[in-house]
């Protein structure tokens, strides 16, 4: 049996857990009233990460600092809110405890936030030789495989080796897929050329493979064609509707018999939720759990979930929400006002998603928007994105840091964190050992 976890007793206040600081659990937090409940974060990771931003730390564009900040800075002012770092394993509902890695922790109310990880449709091969893009750490091992790439290949005389080396495979189409792609491109043609004079740039290929039937399937197609065409501009060769079947020996074979060379597969092709196990099996449906419109989980009056792991359809999303920042930023405010509320007697307020438009970027002075009715492109479309991604980013000097380095980026691809930072592996790895 484990210890419990070290939290002091809730008094009369009741106890709700919050599992995952991420957009949704941390909204939550904040929004909660400390005064009735005493809250409880827990996080795998002591930081919250900004994933919208991931694909700029990949590809040595922002620091891994900027898009991440920790949990316990933004919650200082919060009272009665204690924040634990470890993974979350079980929940045990008959009894109303979770079990985690550091031990077991009574709650009154549980609202699972555990977002999502990445999917490889049940291809366990795929996933040992492809680099995902779903954690800060996950930033930092592909900005350190690409630029391990363009130092490596200036030592390869083989063609056949060089040119697997040099050709990137971006597999997955939606708003990620087409920003890291669109970067791969752009840096062709910017520092690429400047940082490494002697490598023959023409033989870069940058690919992007999207199983749907065009790019941004959650946007407009007016949207989709204009990202087509901007990637093309860039040199990106784009494969519709096709799907990714093995990649073995530096081979990728698709779904259309094709076959295309790459030591560089990167994998954000879609996601999978992080549900937790010991709720009834009916309460999932595709990993995700089913909420009703107050965001409780099917079968159970005391546990929630929001964001990217709960399952809410209405008229307009019969197939539930889009799993976009946005929507787990919602949830968690209507919860809190629920819950926030109820403790006063109030009923719960059904939710309601309000769709505020969707963004993309392809690259400098390059984005589509959907805004409602209205859909643009180009300059205007980029420099709407950049304010929005730079008003949501968590902490002020974040948002300064991510500035300058804008800033500094747009006048001569200048910031230099372009960097190959290998942990020397040691034994505190392995005690430390959180999985991030
Ligand atoms: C690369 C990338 C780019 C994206 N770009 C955009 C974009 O441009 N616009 C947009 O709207 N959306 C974007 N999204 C989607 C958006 O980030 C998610 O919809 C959003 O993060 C969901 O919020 P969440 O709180 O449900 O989950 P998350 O933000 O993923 O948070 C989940 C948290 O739970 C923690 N956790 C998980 N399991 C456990 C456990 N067992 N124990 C303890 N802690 C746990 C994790 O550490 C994490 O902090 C992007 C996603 C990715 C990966």
């Amino acid at each position: 049996m484990k210890i419990k976890i070290n939290i002091p007793e809730a008094g009369n206040r009741q106890r709700v857990v919050i599992v995952g600081g991420g957009f949704a659990g941390l909204q939550l937090a904040k929004k909660l009233d400390d005064k009735q409940f005493q809250i409880v974060l827990i996080d795998k990771n002591n930081y919250h990460q900004f994933q919208p931003l991931m694909y700029q730390v990949a590809t040595g564009g922002l620091e891994a600092g900027s898009i991440s900040y920790p949990h316990r800075k933004i919650l200082q002012k919060k009272k009665n809110l204690f924040f634990r770092m470890c993974l979350v394993e079980k929940v045990n509902p008959d009894q109303k405890i979770i079990e985690t890695s550091i031990g077991t922790l009574s709650y009154d109310y549980l609202v699972v936030a555990t977002g999502c990880d990445t999917n490889y449709f049940g291809n366990d091969a795929l996933k040992e030789k492809v680099y995902p893009l779903k954690s800060v750490s996950e930033s930092i091992m592909l900005r350190n495989r690409i630029f391990l790439t363009y130092e490596e290949a200036l030592s390869i005389s083989d063609e056949q080796e060089l040119s697997d080396k040099l050709t990137f495979i971006v597999v997955g189409g939606g708003a990620t897929g087409v920003e890291l792609s669109g970067t791969l491109a752009e840096m062709k043609k910017t520092f690429v050329p400047k940082d490494y004079p002697d490598l023959d740039v023409d033989k870069i290929q940058v690919h992007l493979v999207d199983g749907s039937p065009r790019l941004l399937f959650g946007m407009s197609e007016k949207a989709s064609a204009n990202a087509a065409k901007e990637l093309e501009k860039r040199g990106v060769i784009i494969h519709h509707e096709v799907f990714v079947t093995s990649y073995e020996d530096n081979v990728v074979k698709m779904s259309n018999g094709q076959e295309l060379r790459s030591a560089n597969v990167f994998w954000v092709a879609g996601v999978t939720p992080n549900s937790l196990p010991g709720m009834d099996e009916a309460s999932y449906m595709r990993n995700r759990l089913i909420v009703n419109e107050y965001n409780q989980v099917k079968g159970y009056d005391d546990i929630f979930a929001i964001g990217d792991t709960a399952l809410l359809t209405e008229d307009r999303y019969p197939k539930g929400h889009p799993q976009v920042a946005q929507v787990a930023l919602q949830m968690a405010t209507c919860l809190a006002k629920n819950l926030n509320a109820k403790s006063k007697g109030a009923g719960f307020a059904k939710f309601s998603y309000k769709d505020k438009g969707s963004l993309a970027t392809i690259g400098k002075n390059a984005a589509v928007a959907d805004l409602g009715k209205f859909h643009f492109k180009g300059w205007f479309a980029w420099w709407v994105w950049l304010f929005v991604h730079l008003m949501t980013i968590v902490g002020m000097r974040n948002r300064v840091s991510v500035f300058i380095d804008w800033v500094w980026n747009y006048m001569n691809y200048g910031v230099s964190l372009r960097l190959y930072i290998r942990p020397k592996m040691n034994h505190f790895y392995d005690e430390e050992g959180y999985k991030s």
